[in-house]
This record gives C-alpha cells, sequence and structure tokens, in this order.
C-alpha cells in the first residue's frame, strides 16, 4: 500500500509542478550582469566560453553506448551522443548571451579537468568552505569519471561550468538555466549543498526548467518549443521519480511516463505559426526585454519589459 501511495505522490507532485512550466502569458525574464554575484578573478580565466572537444571514435562510441538508458528514457536518440551540432552551439550561445551570463565556460564533450581546477580555485564567488570541501569532491568525480565517457549532462556551481554530452538545445538551455539560478544566488555553496537533501532538487530543477521553457515560448518557433515540452517535462519527471523511495522502480517508471505524456500534450497546446510568420520564423527578436539595471542607492523595483509569444507572433509587454 506504501508503494501506491507513493505513486499517488509522485503523480501529484509531478502535475502540481510541471502544469506550471512556462506558462506564456507570464513571458520571459532575461537575466542582468547588474544582479548576478559573479567572481571577476573566474571572469578573467574564462577567455573562450564554449570550448568542444576534438571527437574521437572509439572514446565517444563507448559514451554512445553507455547513454543507451538515457536515450530510452527521454525517448531521443540525440540523448548523451557525444556529437553536439552547430545549431545546438549556436542556441545556447545565444541563450547565454542575452542573459550575460559571461564568466559561465560550456564543455561540449570536451574532458578538460585541468582547466576545471583551475577555475574552482579562481570561482571566488563561491565561499572556500564550500569550494574546498564538496566542490572539490565534485571536481574530483569529473575527473575520475569522464563525462566523455560516462555523459551526464550537467552544471558545476562550484567551477560555473556547463558540461553537455546531448546534442539538444533543450537540455543546453537547461543546464544553462541552471548558471543563471546559481548566477543570481548570493549563497551560492549553500544553495549547492541543499541539492542534497532529497526532494530539493525538485525546486533547482523546477528554476532551471521554468526558464528553459519560458525562453524557448518567448524567442523560439512552435518546433522548438514543442521540442523543449517533448524532452524537458520527461527529464523533470525522472526528479520526481527518483524522489520517491521506490527500490521496485515502479515509482521512476510511472513517473517517466506521466512526464512523457504531460509534455505531449503541453506541445500539442501549441499552434502552428500562421503562413506569414512562417516565412520569418528564424529570425529571431532582439533581447530588449532585459531587467534594467537600477540606478545605484535606489530601492526601486527593476522595471522590466517581457517578451510573449503569441500565434500571431511577438509582442513586448
Ligand atoms: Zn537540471
Amino acid at each position: 500500500m506504501d508503494r501506491q501511495r507513493d505513486f499517488r505522490t509522485c503523480l501529484l507532485l509531478l502535475v502540481l509542478t510541471a502544469s506550471s512550466f512556462g506558462c506564456a502569458s507570464s513571458g520571459y525574464r532575461y537575466g542582468s550582469a547588474s544582479h548576478y554575484y559573479t567572481s571577476q578573478e573566474l571572469a578573467d580565466i574564462t577567455g573562450q566560453q564554449i570550448e568542444r572537444g576534438k571527437p574521437r571514435k572509439f572514446v565517444d562510441g563507448f559514451g554512445w553506448i553507455w547513454g543507451i538508458p538515457s536515450k530510452i528514457i527521454l525517448w531521443d536518440r540525440r540523448m548523451e551522443n557525444h556529437d553536439i551540432d552547430a545549431q545546438t552551439e549556436a542556441e545556447l550561445a545565444a541563450y547565454l548571451q542575452e542573459n550575460e551570463l559571461s564568466s559561465v565556460k560550456v564543455r561540449l564533450n570536451q574532458y578538460n579537468p585541468r582547466d576545471d581546477w583551475r577555475r574552482l580555485v579562481a570561482n571566488k564567488a563561491v565561499g572556500p568552505g564550500w569550494r574546498y570541501t564538496l566542490g572539490a569532491v565534485l571536481v574530483a568525480g569529473e575527473t575520475i569519471f569522464p563525462g566523455r565517457l560516462f555523459g551526464g549532462d550537467h552544471y558545476n556551481p562550484f567551477t560555473n561550468t556547463v558540461h553537455l554530452y546531448s546534442n539538444s538545445p533543450a537540455i543546453a538551455w537547461h543546464e544553462a538555466g541552471h548558471a543563471k539560478d546559481f548566477a543570481r544566488r548570493k549563497w551560492k555553496g549553500t544553495y549547492a549543498a541543499a541539492y542534497l537533501i532529497p526532494g530539493v532538487p525538485l525546486y533547482h530543477e523546477a528554476q532551471a526548467t521554468n526558464d528553459a521553457i519560458s525562453y524557448v515560448m518567448a524567442t523560439r518557433d512552435p518546433a522548438m518549443q514543442r521540442e523543449a515540452y517533448n524532452l524537458l517535462y520527461p527529464a523533470y519527471a525522472t526528479y520526481v521519480g527518483s524522489a520517491v523511495s521506490d527500490p521496485t522502480g515502479i515509482a521512476y517508471v510511472g513517473a517517466v511516463l506521466v512526464g512523457h505524456a504531460a509534455g505531449r500534450w503541453k506541445s500539442r497546446q501549441i499552434p502552428d505559426l500562421p503562413p506569414e510568420a512562417r516565412i520569418s520564423q528564424n529570425r529571431m527578436p532582439q533581447p530588449s526585454n532585459r531587467i534594467s539595471a537600477q540606478p545605484s542607492g535606489s530601492d526601486a523595483e527593476p522595471q522590466t519589459q517581457q517578451a510573449v509569444y503569441s500565434d500571431s507572433g511577438y509582442s513586448q509587454q
């Protein structure tokens, strides 16, 4: 009976959290460097923001096979395929630029632990008490179990680095969404450590998923919007499934199936572009809907403009 109760809790959690992702009416709020807590020392050594590893047939082939469970769970062969194309890179670059996330490093299928350790030392935006304990453990994990072999798209807040192995803009935006979430946190180490408390990851993951979905709804065409729902809902559901203690795995599988169904239901609500809009569907709106910088010494609420996607195109609010 416990299992049934767990499963019901799981479904409820999933429906409650997932139903609020990326409401088109709420628009999208761009991040601003003036509201971030960042390390100048880290920014100074970041250099080229997006780097990629050299293709290696055997290593990437192993990684592709190791990533088969992810391909099945998210039902997408691009998951952990260790072959990220120029479009995914460009979509990620646009997100980082439009959100002014200039000290984030992105490694596209790249293994560079030397630079990761250097970034850990330079990231003064995280307190040393957390950086040289939990942070060091996480970077040691990345060093010993290379993502190039074992996959695992993730964001490391201690090095402020996105590690990407899947060729999907939606997954890339989600990981960058974590970077944006952390950028505005003052107590980054504590916020990262809280992730270890059971159930808490649901909050962090909701922040990143909500940002990614709101971004795609405000700035991209219906095909990309549907893709984001189809991937990010079941991806979120994996965290809901993991949050429920069920050694049989039934709750996990159930949550993922509900995530797929919910994602597909949401993507079916997205209307096609009218013919006249299709001509210019690849033209992205300018990121004018940014949180404006507050004048110094003022307590005034920042003024925002928001981009909203509707059937007839994009509008500013
Ligand atoms: Zn995540």
